[in-house]
């Protein structure tokens, strides 16, 4: 391709894009599968790749989610909230692995994680006490849904320590609750949510607090932001702290040696897919020591240590057909 065709593909891509990730972060309300989304943006990845002069700061590889709803508070992220890099395939695990191992040296352990489809949050506590949560928005300055995180009951509001820390996780809407909430909508003759994601999405980003509160959210944390006074030097040492501390953290989380338990791993959880209660889009696979996270750091949009293995994409067109077909 000559860079005046690369240009002009770009900026189709841009275009597309910026329209999908509004609908999607802004509107809750996407118009096109996940996987159609990943595959545009792998096309401007590699377009970026073969021309780095189309590597704007204003290209959609480099933000992070959406924009902030004028009509939340702003809340600026003491530490930022990114995003993960994706992998689709066996070989892009392994590119990554390398990468990792070429960093930090051959001993490295992964933490294999579900990835659940929901709106990552942040809460801030302080003294034990929780004061603030927060959405991701742009990654650097989210909204402030704090009165509607407390609806959700598995968020603790006093911990069982008096630490002063952030905490991220996921809020989601499990299946069950989504099934209900969608059935209600369709004899109401509002128009239902698309998929579990958006209704999460939707219900958290309700300015009425008492709508929220009858979504019946519920939460996964997964990793504290400013470890500084906690003593833990791994992220599942993380992980176990915080269900001490009487957080909801998933249990489905495995460690493994080498990437090679990792791949085995991953068959038997898109098995285990279907049967759980709540939406998965892939698995993420974190380097356990913290030391080893430091030195491999980040990129503008995510950390060099972590990665998103995303599931094929069948399954999630199928998602968004079948609501087609039932609406
Ligand atoms: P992402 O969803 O690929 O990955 C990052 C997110 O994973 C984190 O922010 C966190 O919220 C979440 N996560 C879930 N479980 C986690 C765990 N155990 N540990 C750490 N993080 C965990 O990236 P993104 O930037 O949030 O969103 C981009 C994705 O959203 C795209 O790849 C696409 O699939 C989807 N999207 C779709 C459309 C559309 O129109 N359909 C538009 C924009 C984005």
């Amino acid at each position: 391709m000559d860079k005046q065709s690369a240009m002009k593909k770009a900026q189709e891509l841009h275009e597309l894009l910026n329209t999908y990730n509004y609908e999607y972060n802004v509107l809750d309300n996407p118009s096109v599968p996940d996987s159609e989304y990943d595959r545009l943006m792998m096309e401007l990845i590699k377009l970026e790749e073969a021309f780095p002069e189309l590597k704007t700061s204003d290209s959609p590889t480099q933000r992070v989610g959406g924009s902030v709803l004028e009509s939340f508070q702003k809340v600026v992220h003491k530490t930022p909230m990114l995003s993960l890099g994706n992998a689709f395939n066996e070989v892009d695990l392994q590119d990554f692995d390398r990468r990792v191992r070429q960093a930090v040296g051959d001993d490295v352990q992964y933490v294999v994680e579900l990835k659940i489809d929901g709106l990552a949050v942040s809460l801030r506590y302080e003294n034990g006490l929780f004061v603030q949560g927060a959405t991701r928005g742009d990654g650097t300055t989210g909204e402030d849904i704090t009165e509607n995180l407390k609806t959700i009951r598995s968020i603790p509001l006093r911990l069982k320590k008096e630490l002063s820390f952030e905490v991220r996780g996921e809020a989601f809407m499990p299946r069950k609750s989504f099934e209900k909430l969608n059935e209600l909508r369709l004899q109401l003759e509002e128009e239902p949510f698309a998929n579990p994601r958006n209704a999460a999405a939707g219900s958290i980003r309700q300015l009425d607090p008492k709508i929220a509160a009858k979504r019946n959210l519920d939460i996964f944390v997964y990793s504290i932001a400013d470890l500084g006074g906690t003593g833990v030097d791994k992220h599942s040492e993380a992980l176990d702290l915080l269900e001490e501390l009487g957080f909801k953290t998933n249990k489905e989380r495995k460690k493994c040696e080498n990437i090679d338990e990792v791949l085995k791993l991953i068959e038997g959880i898109q098995e285990k897919r279907a049967t759980l209660p709540y939406d998965i889009d892939g698995i993420v696979i974190k380097v356990d020591m913290l030391s080893q996270q430091e030195e491999l750091g980040f990129t503008a949009k995510s950390p060099r240590w972590a990665i998103a293995y995303k599931f094929p994409a069948e399954e999630v067109m199928t998602k968004l057909i079948d609501i087609e077909l039932s609406v």
